[in-house]
């Protein structure tokens, strides 16, 4: 018997990121930060749209938006963000929440489907005023001290005026109700060539890797670019460059099999050209979803460390700033994702972890989580070039749609 279960409708999927991406265009991609005027009007045009999808809806105080469902039985949350990094691409964020919307515009209405479909848009999941604050908020972690120091990167302007412009100041903060939902289910663009060039249609998320990052400090000795001897020099930022290839040399006899590692800053002290640097300093930073291989590369570091201080001339010491676990994604849902996979997308799918952050680490804090991914084209995105295929998106609404279906019917 064929399936006659109503599923994604792929034109309306395109129609509806085509509309954002008309809000705040730049080139092929758009420029949408928190709280500016397109993200306003992103979020006015979202709020417009869940009524269609039986859904009650508002933006809360932190400008995160919902649509709520008055229907009986069990609520599955489904979502992501719709502000974009600055001058950035058209799918992060916004494919999660048009599929979400999609979702429900199909199911909330199926008599077939005791629940319903609730949709989320987090505010600021890119961290112009801060890190993952609307999810955050959502989950409780977010207190208003927070947000009172909060500003702008970009622009300084505080969290506080920004809310304001928006005539969000005052309104309250939207928690999660325990017990009000199956859990969370998020889509996105892969940021990565995984899916691509594996000719693939979904990737399922098994955990998003947790990031631990250090500061590593170089000491020698500050002196004359003329005149001192190289002999007798004591050259931190030498040090901190021999370091920066003996790091490519050795991790990778200790590292997993997707565990990357960035020196993403480097300082030299005092940084003129007639000057000897006598410190220096990198920010390093490790991803990875397995905390043993993390604690093995951490052993490694303070092992070289150690050995490079011996040797000399400059000492070298390594300080944790910031440990990440990472957030394994539930594996019923991502049973889900692959059972809708092989109806949906010929079983074109790929479990993988994601080495990008994303809200459903904080939701899965509180609630089954769970992700899936479809192709980025040549893997780009952070740019107005990002993009996705116009098949690879409607097959990957398709799968979601029915992943939603299967969870809330299962
Ligand atoms: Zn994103």
């Amino acid at each position: 018997m064929p399936d006659t279960k109503p599923r994604a409708d792929g034109q309306r999927v395109l129609a509806d990121l085509n509309a954002l991406r008309a809000i705040g265009a730049y080139q092929t991609g758009v420029h949408k930060p928190t709280f500016s005027e397109p993200h306003k009007r992103s979020l006015d045009w979202l709020v417009q749209k869940l009524p269609d999808a039986g859904l009650a809806a508002g933006i809360d105080g932190i400008g995160n938006v919902f649509g709520t469902s008055a229907k009986p039985g069990l609520k599955l949350l489904a979502g992501s963000h719709l502000e974009s990094q600055n001058y950035a691409g058209w799918l992060d964020g916004p494919l999660g929440v048009v599929y979400a919307l999609e979702a429900a515009r199909v199911l909330n209405a199926d008599p077939a489907v005791r629940g319903a479909v609730e949709v989320a848009a987090w505010c600021d999941e890119e961290g112009h005023f801060g890190s993952f604050l609307g999810s955050r908020s959502y989950i409780g972690q977010v207190t208003d001290a927070e947000i009172d120091a909060a500003r702008d990167r970009t622009s300084g302007r505080t969290m506080r005026e920004a809310l304001a412009e928006m005539g969000l100041a005052g309104r309250p903060r939207v928690a999660v109700e325990k017990g009000r939902h199956v859990g969370y289910l998020e889509a996105h663009i892969e940021q990565g060539d995984t899916l691509e060039s594996g000719k693939l249609a979904i990737g399922v998320v098994t955990s998003i890797v947790g990031i631990w990052q250090y500061r590593i400090d170089f000491n020698g000795a500050q002196n004359h670019a003329g005149t001192t001897r190289m002999a007798v020099r004591k050259d931190a930022g030498l040090a901190l460059a021999k370091f920066c290839v003996a790091i490519d040399d050795r991790f990778p006899t200790a590292c997993g099999p997707r565990t990357v590692w960035t020196t993403g800053r480097i300082t030299l002290d005092p940084g003129a050209p007639s000057i000897i640097p006598g410190a220096a300093d990198m920010l390093f930073q490790i991803r990875d979803d397995d905390p043993a291989v993390i604690a093995r590369l951490e052993a490694l570091l303070h092992m070289m460390a150690d050995e490079a201080s011996a040797k000399g001339p400059c000492t070298v010491t390594v300080t944790k700033l910031r440990t990440g676990a990472p957030a394994l994604m539930d594996l019923g849902f991502q049973d889900a994702i692959e059972a809708a996979s092989k109806a949906m997308a010929g079983g074109r799918s790929i479990r993988m972890p994601s080495g990008a952050g994303h809200d459903a680490q904080m939701l899965a804090t509180v609630m089954p989580a769970a992700m899936l991914f479809v192709p980025s084209i040549g893997g780009i995105s952070h740019h107005w070039t990002e993009n996705t295929a116009d098949a690879d998106i409607v097959t990957g609404a398709e799968v979601f749609v029915d992943t939603c279906r299967r969870i809330l019917t299962g």
